[in-house]
């Protein structure tokens, strides 16, 4: 049996032209045993796209119209790729389309932007799931023939520094199950979604590369790649060792390498292509990941962390809440009260005039002795509840908190969701078994 293929391609620069071309050198070097036809959906990370807050974190328009250009689409062809995508933050996915430039790939283009929230949605059974029984998600993420995922490669402090392939599938689901066991159990949980969605190619936009912050509001450097991998496993082994980490020390990457979803080392991956993986380790080796224990990030704020320390949960929520404050408002940090947080369930005495809880965990806390406690619930809270709470509770301001933004997730959002709910009122619900 050959060995998962992944290959990395020079490209220094957002021209379509060159990123066409090294996506056609590496499918034809890739040669994947599966023809690209029938209804092909394309998965994106589009968690957040801002022209003025968040500029870096996304897959650019141009990798997907390079991935577009070597699909040989006719604009008068009834073949329709379909590009899929849920966004975060609880902004509408429309939205995210317009700020990425995305709506100019859809006049070129056969193709239909799908928003998951406000489109027809499938449930689907899953056999061999740790902790999903089922998960829903969109109806054109199940109903395809080929499935591409063109992840962003970025830094993520909930996912131990990497988000590559296997972390993009989380936009695959409904916002109520994105949240569910979103804790110690995102690993396994990541893993259970490639029962429903393991791609059959992925294409990474890594001519810039985001790393260090919050994931929708994080920076770039310029790092000069396209990786295109046929197994996402494999993909995100390579991409880590790129970024100077152990693959093996990435939960969900060993969670997929357990339960066999791809190479079991290094070793087992063919990588080729004409860059070099030192090139991008010598790059990466001077950057700051900002992935820390959350009590260590330096700001007014005396934290304390209990137990359990959910990387993918309250612990790695609030770290990228602060990072977000670091990313675009760092003077905001010297503004930050001088009060006690606690972030999971802390046992030691906590005296103060006032004392901020952040998730379910930290209300259980049993030796507060305060006249003020601002609660955050949830398990784990979300980004919105954090970003709403601060601002009304404490008055701190994060720099998504602006107009278009609030009138995007607190007026649109809730009417695409209604939307999408009359739409699969419509069509009942259904039921697939992968
Ligand atoms: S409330 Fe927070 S700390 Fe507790 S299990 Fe949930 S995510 Fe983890």
């Amino acid at each position: 049996m050959r060995k998962p293929r992944v290959f990395l391609g020079n490209c220094s620069a957002y021209h379509a032209e060159d990123i066409k071309d090294v996506i056609r050198e590496g499918l034809s070097q890739l040669a994947l045993t599966k023809p690209i036809s029938g209804r092909i959906t394309i998965k994106p990370n589009l968690v957040m796209a801002h022209p003025k807050v968040a500029t870096d974190g996304y897959t650019r328009a141009e990798v997907i119209g390079g991935i577009l250009a070597n699909l040989n689409l006719k604009k008068s062809s009834e073949k329709c790729v379909k590009i899929v995508e849920k966004s975060g933050l609880g902004v509408t996915t429309q939205s995210a389309y317009r700020w990425a430039g995305y709506r100019a790939l859809a006049r070129q283009y056969p193709i239909r932007l799908v928003a998951m929230e406000e489109s027809r949605r499938t449930r689907v059974v899953l056999q061999k799931s740790k902790v999903h029984p089922h998960v829903t998600v969109a109806k054109d993420l199940v109903e395809r023939d080929f499935l591409i995922f063109a992840p962003k490669l970025k830094t993520n402090v909930l996912s131990h520094a990497l988000s590559g392939a296997l972390k993009l599938n989380i936009g695959s689901i409904d916002s109520k199950e994105r949240l569910f066991h979103h804790h110690f159990d995102l690993p396994a949980k990541i893993v259970d979604l490639l029962e429903v969605a393991n791609p059959d190619l992925i294409v990474t936009d890594g001519i810039r590369m985001s790393y260090g912050g919050n994931q929708m509001t994080q920076h770039g450097t310029d790092l000069g790649v396209l990786i295109l991998a046929d197994n996402a496993v494999a993909h995100d082994m390579v991409c880590a060792q790129m970024l100077n980490l152990d693959p093996h020390k990435i939960e969900h990457i060993q969670e997929a390498i357990d339960r066999e979803y791809g190479p079991a080392s290094l070793d087992e991956i063919e990588v080729m292509g004409d860059y070099p993986i030192e090139k991008a380790q010598a790059i990466t080796s001077k950057l700051d990941f900002g992935f820390m224990p959350v009590d260590q990030f330096p700001s007014n704020f005396k934290i304390h962390t209990g137990t359990p320390y959910c990387t993918g949960g309250c612990h790695g929520i609030f770290l990228d809440w602060l990072h977000m404050i670091k990313d675009r408002s760092p003077g905001e940090l010297k503004r930050f009260p001088k009060i006690p947080v606690l972030v999971g369930k802390v046992i030691q005495k906590i005296s103060a005039k006032r004392v901020l809880l952040i998730g379910d965990c930290a209300a259980a806390s049993p030796n507060i002795q305060s006249k003020h406690v601002v609660r955050i619930p949830g398990c784990p809270p979300t980004h919105k509840c954090i970003v709403l709470l601060m601002m009304i509770r404490l008055f701190l301001f994060a720099p998504l908190v602006r107009p278009s933004l609030i009138f995007d997730g607190f007026v649109l959002y809730p009417i695409k969701r209604i939307k999408g709910w009359l739409v699969n009122l419509r069509f009942k619900p259904e039921l697939a078994e992968e």
